[in-house]
């Protein structure tokens, strides 16, 4: 498998682009600014035949119209795209699509799948729990477990640390989050928190993502830049 972090960034973040991560041909997030970074790193739309959103803040998930725009322009029309997410998907899709002139047409061949907390669902190769998170007042925010290949890879952008957080570090070989700050603030992890949990649990690989423009390091987390690729 190859995972890609597209964009590392938070949203008030200068160097780094909005947080979003591709697996295989799976992209989890893509907020402002995530196509024409996929563009930045040589990658194009037609590369990527699902699109999971993690929750309905505009650093995840506005992006979802120029995607499809995009794609329409450049003639990368090859695959039928699934989009999947929280309850509320279906809805919000269609408001986006009612501001573009194509929007219908847009949509055509496009399959948008909305996923009940902690009901796992099978998508071709994928294997995909959402988990409920803990972000403040946006409801829902998942967290996943993704399964292909005999891997498992934690994805939790955004939370606080809440028990289904620790509960998804416990069942995954790597899991990419939320490290938005150096210290916990009211909607989010910080490092500090981040890196007790890559302590405790040593056989999970820790990857810190949607993070500021701070530079601290340490040896338990992972840091990846933007373009980064992981074989695993
Ligand atoms: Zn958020
Ligand atoms: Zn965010």
């Amino acid at each position: 498998m190859k995972i890609t972090f597209i964009g590392t960034g938070n949203m008030g973040c200068k160097k780094r682009a909005n947080t979003s991560v591709l697996i295989d041909d799976l992209l989890i997030d893509i907020g402002c600014g995530t196509v024409k970074q996929l563009g930045r790193l040589d990658i194009e739309t037609k590369s990527i035949k699902y699109i999971l959103i993690s929750h309905y803040h505009s650093d995840h998930f506005a992006d979802i119209g120029h995607f499809f725009v995009t794609r329409y322009i450049r003639k990368e029309l090859e695959n039928r795209i699934k989009i999947i997410g929280p309850i509320g998907l279906e809805e919000r899709i269609k408001g986006f699509f009612k501001m573009t002139e194509h929007g219908e047409e847009l949509l055509e061949n496009t399959e948008i799948i909305e996923l009940k907390e902690n009901i796992e669902v099978n998508i071709d190769d994928y294997k995909i729990k959402p988990i409920p998170l803990s972000h403040g007042r946006i409801k829902p925010t998942y967290g996943y477990i993704i399964e292909k290949d005999n891997k498992k890879i934690g994805y939790t952008c955004d939370t606080t640390v809440c028990d289904n957080f620790e509960e998804i570090c416990k069942n995954v070989d790597y899991l990419i989050g939320d490290a938005n700050s150096i210290t916990t603030n009211a909607n989010h992890m910080g490092l500090n928190d981040f890196t007790e949990y890559a302590k405790k649990y040593k056989n999970c690989k820790f990857y810190a993502i949607h993070r500021g423009d701070y530079e601290d390091r340490n040896e338990y987390v992972y840091f990846p830049e933007d373009g980064d690729v992981l074989k695993i």
